[in-house]
């Protein structure tokens, strides 16, 4: 670099060679003082035209044009052979000839290094361009000076040459230790920047996959959440599968499903509404739970409402949003902006429906088939209950007659009996036989004698749901009026009207009328037994007792019997 910016200064400033022609105009006035004369006019034109040449050349450096070089390298050109002119005309003058040697130098050194580019071809030919005007002055110089004087002139020309070509090359050289070094450093450079450029690359690439890993994250975390919920559903489904495998209670079921539904959907209301007459059940059932407290009571008066309107539509579960569930008066003036009824179905019948409702728009966009699945569920359910309860009805009715048989009245019995002695209540039992029963099944025939017993179990039958108590077929034409909380007088009243109507009643067979006369017994807890545990036999007692003593009659159990029987 410090070569290079001598070379700059060669090139621009010029201070130097401005000192040499100080340095030669001491030496002219040297001259003078020393009495060496020379060719004045030569000379005083030789120190002008250097003094506007140095002029020239340093206006000619300040400007900074492609032309404004050239014409400074001509000048340098004009300057050398200037120099050897005047030195042809001075050569006599060993000061001025010093001077105009080292300006030559100068000059030499200039013309070579100008523009230099260090090609060796071009500074030869500068070389024999600066070489050759200086042998044709040594070779015109010889007839001018001595021998002597001549080999001296001859030496110095060839030492100022030397020290010229010695000094350029020295820059060249240089300049090429530099060229290499920048060169290499430009190697190294631009290695650096490949590597720089290949690791922003890896940089952008680790930056790129990192993105993606970042993006796969959130997704595994949006999946991992999402299989958490549905791990929460499936487990809530399981759970709900189990409970109603496990009971027949349609109502605990219904309120089942709907407490997990609001647990596990945050649903703000749930709501079942099941029609009559599906499970054998008399009335509907309608459960409801919701996040407003109000709501409960406003939807139970509309679930009928919403049923009616919702049976006539087609099977599938409809949405309601925005203005639409404005038709749900319940929701009063929650923020409940979503609602979902979904249809229950049997045998392509709609039994009921459940409502869904929830206080964000996009609620129901994901996760429906919760939902169904629970009503799925619920169906099987319903089903397997409904068989269960016919089942049980079977069992526990006599199939003729329709009225309970003596398996289960034995088992309503003890509860009966546990009751009246728990809560000291009173308990009537009336035990009846058709009277000369046999005559009607040898004289009508036996389904004759059928129908007798189903018109007289029938009979039996209403006066049990009218006194609150229950009937049964104890035997072939045996039947039981058990009568909870009735006591002597009031059990008396009630068979003595039902007494009365069998007797009145004529049965009907294909246009035969047959009457019938039954005989009954009573027996009542604790007022005639106090013990509740024979209260039937005491009544079959009692109704032996009318057997015995003219049929027909009502015979309410007292001491006498065990006297008059045995
Ligand atoms: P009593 O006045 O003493 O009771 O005379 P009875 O003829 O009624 O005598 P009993 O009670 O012994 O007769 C019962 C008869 O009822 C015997 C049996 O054939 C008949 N029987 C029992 N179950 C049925 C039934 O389901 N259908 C019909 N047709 N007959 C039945
Ligand atoms: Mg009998
Ligand atoms: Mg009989």
């Amino acid at each position: 670099m410090e070569k290079l910016d001598l070379l700059k200064f060669i090139k621009r400033k010029s201070i130097y060679r401005r000192i040499i022609y100080i340095l030669m105009i001491a030496m002219l006035i040297i001259s003078r003082l020393a009495k060496i004369y020379t060719n004045t006019i030569v000379t005083v034109i030789f120190v002008v035209f250097l003094t506007v040449f140095s002029i020239l050349e340093y206006i000619l450096s300040q400007m900074k044009s492609d032309a404004s070089d050239t014409i400074l390298y001509g000048s340098k050109w004009v300057q050398l052979y200037a120099v050897m002119v005047f030195e042809y005309f001075v050569s006599e003058n060993a000061f001025l000839l010093s001077a105009t040697g080292l300006l030559a130098i100068i000059s030499i050194i200039e013309v070579i290094l100008h523009k230099m580019d260090f090609d060796a071809f071009d500074i030869t030919v500068k070389k024999i361009c600066c070489v050759l005007p200086a042998a044709v002055l040594v070779c015109l110089m010889y007839g001018r000076m001595s021998v002597l004087t001549w080999i001296c002139y001859f030496i110095y020309k060839i030492c100022s040459y030397s020290i010229a070509f010695y000094i350029v090359a020295f820059y060249t050289d240089q300049e090429k230790m530099y060229r290499t070094k920048n060169n290499r450093l430009l190697v190294e450079n631009s290695n650096y920047e490949s590597i720089n450029t290949k690791l922003l690359e890896y940089q952008e690439k680790v930056e790129a996959v990192n993105k993606q890993i970042n993006y796969q994250k959130i997704d595994l975390n949006r999946a991992y959440r999402d299989l958490e919920e549905t791990n929460v559903e499936i487990e809530s489904q399981t759970e709900l599968m189990k409970y109603m495998a496990s009971t027949f209670e349609v109502p605990k079921c219904i309120n089942t499903i709907i407490d997990t539904i609001i647990e596990v959907k945050k649903a703000k209301i749930c709501a079942m509404y099941i029609d009559k007459d599906v499970y054998m059940n008399n009335l509907p059932t309608c459960a409801v739970k919701s996040f407003y407290t109000s709501m409960v009571e406003r939807f139970k008066q509309e679930a009928d409402a919403i049923f009616a309107d919702f049976s006539s539509d087609n099977y599938y579960p409809k949405l309601f949003k925005g203005e639409q569930i404005r038709q749900f008066k319940f929701i009063g003036d929650t923020n409940i902006c979503a609602i979902a009824v979904l249809p229950l179905i049997k045998d392509d019948k709609k039994y009921g429906y459940m409502i869904i409702g929830s206080d964000k728009e996009k609620f129901f966009d994901k996760g429906f088939a919760y939902y169904e699945n629970c009503i799925m569920q619920f169906n099987i359910s319903i089903k397997s209950t409904l068989l269960y309860l016919q089942m049980r009805s079977m069992a526990r009715r006599d199939g003729l007659t329709g009225i309970y048989n003596r398996v289960y009245f034995t088992e309503l019995f003890e509860k009966a009996k546990a009751s009246a002695k728990k809560y000291d209540y009173k308990l009537s039992v009336a035990l009846f036989d058709i009277d000369k029963f046999k005559l009607v099944n040898d004289t009508y025939g036996h389904l004759a004698g059928d129908e007798v017993i189903k018109t007289v179990a029938s009979i039996d039958e209403k006066y049990a749901e009218r006194c609150s108590g229950f009937a049964c077929r104890y035997g072939g034409e045996e039947f039981l009026l058990v009568l909870p909380g009735k006591g002597k007088e009031e059990a008396l009243e009630i068979l003595e009207s039902m007494h009365e109507e069998i007797k009145s009643t004529v049965v009907n067979f294909q246009g035969t009328e047959i009457n019938i006369n039954v005989c009954i017994g009573l027996s009542v807890y604790p007022d005639i037994c106090d013990n509740a545990d024979i209260l039937v036999a005491r009544a079959d007692k009692a109704m032996y007792y009318g057997k015995e003593n003219g049929r027909g009659r009502l015979v309410v159990d007292n001491p006498e019997i065990d006297k008059a029987i045995g």
